[in-house]
């Protein structure tokens, strides 16, 4: 444990900064980094790593140096503008254990602006919260790793071991920027993820599958519909199928320990329907996309299979649809679930240093959505610890994040730090 004089120094220099802190966040939050376009908001972010002197690796993701790692996710989008950034601090002399803290720059659509209180990239503050998309998920956090180490700069300290500071994109829909980063050779001993746990450490994870179903159908005058056969209608009849799925897979949670608690673990999403084109012909075709959770310990392949098979089984039974099979499309998310292990040292660590600064105790959360803390877990052997502030509504209308929230993870990841990595005097 840091000694109190030494705590006190580094927990005032994250107040001293606190201001800039939000300042840098709001300016973030402007950045419409969402996907396919992070690539401003990164060079924003590689300039601030920069200006504190750490040592800035940007790169571009390239699906050929990553597709044949495990946890590679597909994509059909050009990653062009798909570009990481790595702030590091190498250490001159070896003291401690080296970290990896790592955030994501991308956020997701934000909808109509017209259901916003206020626009979604103008960032506003009211009542101690932060407005605007991305301001929770998790720009928040990702500034706070930068101020944490700066604070600990600022506190007149330099850390004994290395820091990875990292911005990846991809986050949101496939976890390819954090694969880049290992594929690229960065390890550490343990890794800190600041997304909105509501200051809780992340036990588990759900793992999470994309899917596209394309169903094709007949065109037909309206007036004779019976001559052809509608595509929208035979997504809706698989649709239903795939609740049927998702509820039988809820029914199963007691066999799942980190989320049997939860009410409804496994969440079934059918996010993006577009079908047919007029309203006096049969429609020719409907796509959906359905996005699927998996528990911590499943194997998604078998999981995989069960949803393919749902669906191939529902278009069986259909005369039209089980000679023309609906086509199904992985084009994201292929993540497994993650439970965090050996992670004893850094837990204890992070349990002492949100003592210090909440007043209670750490309390553990089982997600029921993905985070990049799978990469780091499961195919570097190092833990992956989420852990952030407090936000409400992200990935809806007026995504927000508490600010003393906010203040208090900085400090603590400040702390975490200065006793992980340890520290010198500058
Ligand atoms: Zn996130």
């Amino acid at each position: 444990m840091l000694d109190d004089a030494t705590a006190t120094r580094i927990r005032e220099a994250v107040d001293a900064g606190f201001e800039e802190q939000l300042a840098f966040t709001a300016d973030l939050v402007r950045f419409p980094s969402l996907r396919g376009q992070e690539h401003t908001a990164q060079d924003f972010m590689a300039r601030a790593y920069g200006a504190e002197g750490l040592d800035v690796d940007r790169w571009q993701v390239r699906v050929e140096d990553i597709q044949h790692l495990p946890g590679f996710s597909p994509v059909s989008i050009s990653y062009d503008n798909a570009y990481n950034v790595v702030g590091s601090h190498r250490a001159a002399v070896n003291g401690g254990r080296s970290l990896i803290l790592n955030g994501h720059i991308d956020v997701v659509p934000e909808g109509p602006h017209e259901m916003w209180n206020s626009p979604p990239y103008e960032p506003r503050t009211q009542g101690g919260w932060m407005y605007g998309r991305g301001a929770g998920d998790m720009k928040a956090g990702l500034v706070g790793c930068l101020y944490a180490y700066k604070a600990v700069r600022r506190a007149g300290f330099t850390p004994t071991a290395d820091i990875f500071l990292q911005s990846v994109i991809e986050e949101e829909c496939t976890g390819n920027g954090a694969l880049a980063c290992l594929a690229r050779g960065y390890r550490a001993d343990a890794a800190v993820i600041p997304e909105p746990s509501g200051e809780r450490l992340g036990k588990a994870q759900t793992g999470t599958i994309w899917i596209q179903v394309t169903v094709k159908g007949l065109p037909a005058h309206a007036a004779y519909s019976e001559r052809g056969f509608n595509a929208i209608k035979a997504a809706i009849r698989l649709i239903r199928a795939l609740e049927t799925l998702e509820a039988k897979w809820n029914a199963e949670k007691d066999r799942h320990r980190h989320h049997a608690h939860l009410p409804h673990p496994i969440n079934f999403n059918i996010g993006k329907i577009e079908g047919g084109d007029w309203p006096a012909s049969v429609p020719a075709r409907c796509t959906f996309d359905l996005r699927a959770a998996i528990y911590a310990d499943d194997d998604i392949k078998a999981r995989c299979a069960e949803l393919e098979a749902c669906i191939r089984e529902t278009a069986a039974g259909d005369e039209f649809m089980s000679n023309m099979p609906p086509e199904v499309v992985y084009h994201g998310f292929l993540a497994e679930g993650y439970i965090l292990e050996n992670a004893e040292e850094p837990t204890a660590v992070l349990e002492a240093y949100h003592k210090l600064v909440t007043g209670t105790d750490l309390e553990g959360r089982a997600g029921t959505g993905t985070t990049d803390a799978r990469f780091f877990g499961l195919y570097a052997d190092t833990p992956g610890l989420v852990y952030g502030p407090v936000a409400r509504d992200v990935h809806g209308f007026n995504e927000c994040v508490d600010l003393d929230s906010v203040r208090r993870v900085t400090q603590t990841i400040a702390l975490f730090i200065a006793d992980w990595c340890g520290v010198q005097e500058t």
